[in-house]
């Protein structure tokens, strides 16, 4: 019993790491192994929302599954709550990551009715130089990772530049603790124009990293870690404070009110914290018109937790004046319904469609049918990505009415913002 999980009766964390530890201290054909680790996806979903019953259920159905698709001399184990290992020859290894990958495929029979699962598969291959089971397992969990992060593949196997990156989001995660108090993050400003005139109406604020060390850093090297440590909040509030006070040095270079909007960025997950609203209403205080002139881009990422609650921040914020747009619109789930439930001002075409429209019937259409959508409901269109005159001419064509992108602009600094300003004209409209 000591070495049994009294749920599944498969071996337990004790037994697993015995075995395991045993045929790391062994020389020869014996170190021939390999592990596999299995992590289910959303499991706590499950439990919260078909009981504790059900998640049992599941796991008992998955150890059932996982006996039937190994060796007899195979260790298969429960080694945390959703989390399960196997030992296998490495000769076996990929052959028993199929295995399982195949049984994961068919639905589970769970409180009467049939339920998709997915799951993150490791596979550690065992060598020479590895000194514990701990270490080998950590191997198999780091694959398990990136099989996560590829949505082509559930398994993966481990390979060393995969400790690389674990250790280099590690180093990040630490430095990024300090980031803001140093002063390390910068804003880009990439122009947001008019597209029959070019001229521009706004801009969308985008975050770097000067990285003492690494140098400049682009979002998607810490976006995803500031969201896992909960730094995102005040990265994304500091973009917002730094943007607003901007828009009003650029008035002020200029002498009048240009009259740009700003667009930030925001993580699904701020809006899920407590003070989000107030802290956005605290910068909004410190300067004129500041509510009319913020542009808050969203994803539809945020309906996935507590959707009522999100929602209820986004119209205290829209009734004082904030506009939203839905960013990468097209990629995710987005729907009418979607839309339609939200306080959204503009919409925003994923530069993925823009950019194939050229040479792809199906994205073309799918742009049209998205500028159709939003004329329907009343929202600006911002076309994202545009890359070439052929691109903005054909969204011209289909009624789409601002645009960014390389044609016009990239990401700027803030000197040559006020560049780009002095060389526009002032519009006749504010010519007085
Ligand atoms: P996004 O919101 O879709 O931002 C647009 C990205 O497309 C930017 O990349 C921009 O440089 C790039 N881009 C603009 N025009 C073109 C073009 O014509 N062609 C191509 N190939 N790319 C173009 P960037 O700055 O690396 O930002 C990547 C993502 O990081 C953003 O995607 C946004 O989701 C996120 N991000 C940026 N700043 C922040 C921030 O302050 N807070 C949060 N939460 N996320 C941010
Ligand atoms: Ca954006």
């Amino acid at each position: 019993r000591a070495h049994h999980d009294t749920l599944t009766g498969l071996a337990n964390r004790a037994l697993f790491t015995l075995r395991l530890d045993a045929l790391v201290a062994s020389d020869g054909p014996a170190g021939d192994f390999a592990v596999l680790y299995i992590d289910l996806d959303r499991f706590k979903t499950v439990n919260d929302t078909l009981g504790h019953a059900a998640g049992d259920e599941l796991l008992c159905q998955l150890a059932d599954r996982l006996r039937l698709v190994t060796r007899a001399c195979d260790t298969v184990a429960r080694i945390g709550g959703d989390e399960f290992a196997i030992v296998a020859t490495a000769a076996h290894a990929q052959a028993a990551a199929e295995r399982v990958e195949r049984t994961l495929r068919t639905p589970f029979d769970l409180a009467g009715s049939r339920r998709p699962v997915s799951a993150s598969i490791g596979v550690a291959i065992g060598r020479a130089d590895h000194a514990s089971s701990g270490e080998v397992l950590r191997e198999a969990d780091l694959a398990a990772y990136a099989a996560k992060a590829d949505p082509t593949t559930i398994w993966a196997l481990f390979s060393p530049a995969m400790r690389e990156a674990a250790d280099r989001r590690l180093r990040l995660e630490a430095d990024l603790d300090r980031a803001v108090d140093r002063c390390e993050l910068r804003v880009v400003y990439q122009p947001i124009v008019d597209l029959p005139t070019g001229r521009m109406s706004g801009v969308e604020a985008l975050v770097r990293w000067q990285h003492p060390e690494l140098g400049l850093l682009y979002p998607d090297t810490f976006i995803s870690i500031a969201e896992e440590t909960g730094r995102i909040g005040e990265v994304d509030r500091w973009v917002m404070a730094e943007g607003l006070k901007q828009l009003e040095r650029w008035d002020a270079e200029a002498g009048r009110s240009l009259g740009l909007s700003l667009s930030v960025n925001c993580s699904a997950r701020d809006l899920h914290e407590p003070h989000f609203a107030d802290q956005v209403r605290t910068l909004l205080a410190q300067g004129p018109d500041r509510a009319g002139r913020l542009v808050i881009e969203i994803t539809e990422s945020l309906l996935v937790d507590d959707p009522l609650r999100a929602v209820a921040v986004l119209e205290a914020l829209h009734a004082e004046g904030v506009r939203f747009a839905m960013d990468d619109f097209g990629t995710g789930y987005s729907s009418l319904s979607v839309i339609h439930a939200l306080p959204v001002d503009t919409v925003k075409i994923d530069r993925a469609f823009v950019q194939r429209m050229d040479e792809d019937e199906a994205a073309r259409e799918m742009v049209r049918t998205v500028i159709g959508f939003a004329r329907t409901l009343g929202t600006d269109i911002v076309a994202e990505g545009i890359e070439t005159a052929e691109q903005r001419d054909a969204l011209v064509e289909m009624g789409c009415d601002w645009g960014q992108g390389y044609l016009f602009d990239r990401p700027l600094p803030p000197s040559e913002i006020s560049a780009r300003i002095r060389a526009e004209a002032p519009p006749p409209a504010a010519a007085d």
